[in-house]
C-alpha cells in the first residue's frame, strides 16, 4: 500500500484579497440566503440546473457532434474549465466557489455552430445592437431562463453577472454598468485565463483524434515538441496509445503550474492586500510568465492556421452559418412560424431580438432539425 501521498494540500488558507461571500453585492431580486450554501455555491447550483447549461451538451466547441463521439462539446469544455479553475483558485487562496460558478456559466450564451454561429448572429443583428455571447449570457441569466415563480432568469449574484461583462469584447451600456465596480476580481480573471488554457490543450487532442493534424505536424510547435521529448525520455511511451493523452495532461499541468507561480509572483510584487486593491487596478494579475506566453502564442497561431482554418472545420462552420442565416431570414419574413412562446414576446422585445434569442438558444441538432422542418417538404413540422 502506498502511504506516501501528500498531506495538507487541502487546507490552503484563503487570502485577504479573495472574494469572500461576505463581500457579495447581492442579487437582482432580494432573497433570503440559504441555510447551508454560500451565495456563490447557490449560483453554481443554479447554473448547473439551468436549461441553457444542459443545452451545452449539444453545442459545438470547435468540432460538431457528427465528427466523432470523443471530442469536446461546450459542456465537456465547460466542465474541464471548472475543474481547473478550482485547482488554480485553491492554490492561490481564492474563493473557489465563485471561480467555479463563473467557469460553469462562462459559455452559457454561445449559439449553435461555435464561433461561426456567433459571427452569423452578430451579422444578422448588426443594426439591432449586435450579438456577443457574453452579453447574451447576461440575457439568459437575467431574462430568458424561466425556472422561478417570482422572477425571470436565475437571479444570480452581481459577481457572476459582472464576470460576463469583464469577458465581453463589445461594450454596451449594460456591460459598462456591470464594469462600474472597478477592475475584474481575481476569481473572474482565473476563469478567463483557464478558459483559454483548457481549449488550447484540448483542441490539440481533438484535432489529432479527428484526423485534421497529426502529432508529427504539432511537433513544429515548441511547447508540444519539448513536452513530447520529455515524455519520450521517460522511455515508456514511444508508441503508446497513452502518448497523446499524456501530452495533453502535461500541457495542462505545465500551464497551470506556471499560471499559479507567475500570478503569485505578480500578486506579491503588486503588494495587494484586499479586494479594494484588486478593484483599483487596471491591469490583470492572473497570467502566465512571459516565456510561456510566447510559446502559447505560437501554439495558438498553429491551431488557428492548421485546425480552425482547416477546410473540414470551415465547411462545417460555413454550413452552420448558412443554416442560421436562412432560419433568421425566414422567421423575419413570416414571424408566425415562431413557436407561440416566442411570438408572445414580440411586442416587448422586437422581432429580430426575439428571433436571435430563439436561434442562440438552439443546439446544433435542433437548428438543423428546424431548418429541415421549414425547408424540406418531406419533413413533418
Ligand atoms: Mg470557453
Amino acid at each position: 500500500m502506498d502511504n506516501s501521498g501528500p498531506v495538507g494540500f487541502f487546507s490552503i488558507p484563503k487570502e485577504s484579497y479573495a472574494y469572500h461571500p461576505v463581500h457579495c453585492l447581492g442579487r437582482q431580486f432580494p432573497e433570503v440566503e440559504h441555510s447551508f450554501r454560500s451565495p456563490f455555491e447557490r449560483d453554481r447550483d443554479r447554473v448547473v440546473h439551468s436549461t441553457a447549461f444542459r443545452r451545452l451538451a449539444k453545442k459545438t466547441q470547435v468540432f460538431p457532434a457528427p465528427t466523432n463521439d470523443h471530442h469536446r462539446t461546450r459542456l465537456t469544455h465547460t466542465i474541464e474549465v471548472a475543474q481547473i479553475c478550482r485547482v488554480v483558485s485553491r492554490n492561490l487562496g481564492l474563493e473557489e466557489d465563485l471561480a467555479e460558478a463563473i467557469a460553469l456559466a462562462h459559455d452559457l450564451g454561445h449559439p449553435p455552430f461555435g464561433h461561426a454561429g456567433e459571427e452569423e448572429l452578430a451579422e444578422c443583428m448588426s443594426c439591432e445592437g449586435g450579438f456577443e455571447h457574453n452579453a447574451h449570457a447576461l440575457r439568459i441569466v437575467t431574462k430568458l431562463e424561466y425556472r422561478y415563480p417570482d422572477f425571470m432568469g436565475l437571479n444570480l449574484t452581481w459577481e457572476v453577472r459582472e464576470a460576463f461583462a469583464h469577458h465581453s469584447k463589445k461594450i454596451s451600456e449594460e456591460i459598462r454598468h456591470y464594469r462600474s465596480k472597478g477592475g475584474p476580481f481575481l476569481e473572474a480573471q482565473v476563469a478567463d485565463a483557464v478558459d483559454s488554457l483548457a481549449y488550447d490543450a484540448h483542441d490539440v487532442e481533438d484535432a489529432i483524434t479527428a484526423g485534421l493534424v497529426s502529432l508529427d505536424d504539432f511537433l513544429d510547435v515548441e511547447l508540444v515538441s519539448e513536452t513530447v521529448r520529455e515524455i519520450r525520455q521517460s522511455g515508456k511511451m514511444a508508441n503508446s496509445r497513452a502518448l497523446v493523452p499524456t501530452l495533453i495532461r502535461k500541457l495542462i499541468d505545465t500551464q497551470v503550474a506556471d499560471l499559479i507561480a507567475e500570478t503569485t509572483r505578480k500578486i506579491r510584487s503588486a503588494k495587494v492586500e484586499n479586494l479594494k486593491d484588486i478593484r483599483a487596478r487596471q491591469d490583470l494579475l492572473v497570467g502566465n510568465s512571459q516565456s510561456l506566453t510566447e510559446k502559447i502564442t505560437q501554439l495558438e497561431k498553429f491551431l488557428r492556421e492548421r485546425v480552425y482554418f482547416h477546410y473540414r472545420v470551415q465547411r462545417m462552420a460555413t454550413r452552420g452559418r448558412r443554416i442560421l442565416k436562412r432560419l433568421f431570414d425566414e422567421f423575419c419574413r413570416v414571424p408566425k412560424l415562431l413557436p407561440g412562446r416566442y411570438q408572445g414576446r414580440l411586442e416587448a422585445e422586437g422581432l429580430k431580438r426575439v428571433i436571435c434569442d430563439y436561434l442562440a438558444g438552439m443546439t446544433d441538432q435542433f437548428a438543423i432539425s428546424e431548418y429541415q422542418k421549414l425547408f424540406d417538404p418531406g419533413e413533418s413540422v
